[in-house]
């Protein structure tokens, strides 16, 4: 690795012959180092975990001495890192005054220690193999220090979460939606991937987090345990010295990582707070996107897409519970001769108007949207065939009597056209929207400023009472 990085830096020794020459005997010599030390480490590795297997086989199973000198020799992973030497430089004066102590060393277990190491002097045999094979810890032995399991069960419950969240989404976007809907949809899925891409990434920093404390406290209790237990057999000042600069050094690194736990956890809230506050902005983003998505932009009525939605809510209700739903469809009479004359400002000003002053005389639980162009499709819940054309003739006498467009070029609103249909249990929104359809179309056909009923059969039935229409346009 830091050959590599030095070689990056001779790079441009490379461009000349005499300098690529220089280069390869220095990458050549640079490589035999770094394998040389590679080596080297492994070596010292292996002799620190001999002799400390070895000292281990002296301790009494269980004891916290035992248990001190087995979390030891687990920390011996290469690379050797400066901080696992340094603790175990410190623990080595404890060790030593330990084995000072024991009354006399098992021989076999001297002599299992140290026969590897003969044996690799006395002979040329392959240093990978002696070492493999150098094990003095048996597997159960070391297994019963693998670090606990924990907290990395977050995987399911996360899933699970995002199943539930994902659904939520479900019921919360239309699903009849083209084009923006599926926009919507896709752009909060990614978004949601990200937000659990970052709640997992928070959630196993602080499983680390917790982790590196219920470690740290462990290694501390242990400490306390061998001191205290070292405070009971010491013999002399001198041992009792030892001991106190070793809990020292151990209380000093251990309010140290608390520090540095703090400060991790201050900026894993941190972290938190972000999400929660980017993921509220996005929320109120989608929910104005939505409304607009439903909404007519020149009227501010909702759109169709808002009025199939509605339609079918309502369609489920009226199955359920029985009760009428009427459908009208209305559009303009001679929309286009208006735009023609005065101009489309005054077009979409009659369409305004229509929305505002003309077509609010429906009950306000009564669904108007912009169907299309110059039509208009209303959803009277609960209101028979005879309500429904009250409804529309009052329409119709609202629109005789309103002005639209603005001060200069004010004009009579146009009559419209109006096609109604009562709901039959059984039947889908597209053959209820057809029915009120044709209906409006014989109304057009019979001359405009006309309401005709589409009944159950399918017939028109051409309406009779009919108020006198005035053709205003
Ligand atoms: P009919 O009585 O048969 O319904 O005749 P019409 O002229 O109302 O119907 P037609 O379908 O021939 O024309 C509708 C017109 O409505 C044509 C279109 O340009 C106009 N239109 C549609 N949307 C808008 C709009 O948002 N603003 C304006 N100003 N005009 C619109
Ligand atoms: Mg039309
Ligand atoms: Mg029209």
């Amino acid at each position: 690795m830091q050959a590599q990085s030095l070689l990056g830096l001779l790079d441009e020794l490379k461009g000349t012959g005499s300098g690529s020459v220089l280069y390869s005997q220095l990458e050549r010599i640079l490589r035999e180092n770094e394998q040389d030390f590679d080596e080297r480490e492994q070596l010292y590795r292996y002799w620190l975990r001999l002799f400390l297997g070895g000292y281990i086989r002296h301790l009494k199973p269980g004891s916290s001495m035992h248990i001190h000198a087995k979390l030891i020799y687990k920390q011996l992973q290469l690379p050797l890192t400066t901080t696992t030497l340094k603790g175990l430089r410190k623990h080595m004066n404890m060790f030593s005054m330990h084995l000072a102590r024991l009354d006399m060393l098992d021989e076999s277990v001297l002599k299992n220690t140290l026969e590897p190491v003969l044996s690799y002097y006395a002979s040329d045999e392959v240093f990978d193999s002696t070492v493999q094979n150098s094990d003095l810890i048996s597997r159960e032995q070391t297994t019963a220090l693998e670090p606990e399991p924990g907290f990395n069960e977050k995987t399911d419950s996360v899933r699970a979460q995002k199943r539930a969240l994902e659904g939520m989404i479900d019921d919360l976007l239309p699903d009849e939606g083209r084009g923006t809907e599926e926009r919507l949809t896709s752009t909060y899925r990614q978004y949601l991937s990200s937000q659990y891409r970052d709640t997992e990434k928070v959630q196993s920093m602080l499983s680390k987090h917790i982790n590196e404390t219920i470690e740290q406290n462990q290694k501390f209790g242990d400490m306390l345990h061998v001191v205290r237990q070292g405070l009971d057999e010491a013999e002399s000042i001198n041992e009792i010295d030892v001991l106190r600069q070793c809990l020292i050094e151990d209380i000093d690194s251990l309010s140290e990582s608390h520090d540095s736990m703090a400060e991790k956890l201050a900026e894993t809230k941190d972290y938190l707070k972000m999400i929660e506050v980017d993921s509220r902005k996005l929320s109120d983003e989608l929910a104005r996107v939505r409304l607009l998505s439903m909404t007519d932009e020149l009227t501010e009525l909702p759109n169709r897409r808002a009025f199939l939605r509605r339609l079918d809510d309502e369609m489920s209700r009226t199955k359920r519970y029985g009760a009428d739903l009427a459908l009208v469809i209305i559009d303009l009479d001679h929309f286009k001769t208006i735009n023609d004359k005065y101009g489309h400002a005054v077009g979409d000003a009659v369409l305004c108007s229509y929305a505002e002053d003309i077509l609010t005389t429906f009950r306000h639980h009564d669904m108007v949207a912009r169907y299309g162009g110059e039509e208009f499709a209303v959803l009277l819940p609960n209101t028979d065939e005879q309500g429904a054309m009250a409804a529309l003739h009052k329409v119709r006498r609202q629109a005789a009597s309103q002005f639209c467009g603005s001060n200069g070029n004010k004009i009579q609103a146009p009559t419209f056209s109006a096609g109604l249909a009562l709901f039959i249990p059984g039947e889908s929104a597209s053959g209820f929207i057809q029915r009120a359809d044709d209906a409006l179309y014989t109304a057009k056909r019979l001359g405009r400023n006309r309401i005709e009923v589409s009944h159950s059969s399918g017939n028109i039935i051409a309406n009779e009472h009919e108020e006198e229409a005035s053709d205003i346009v």
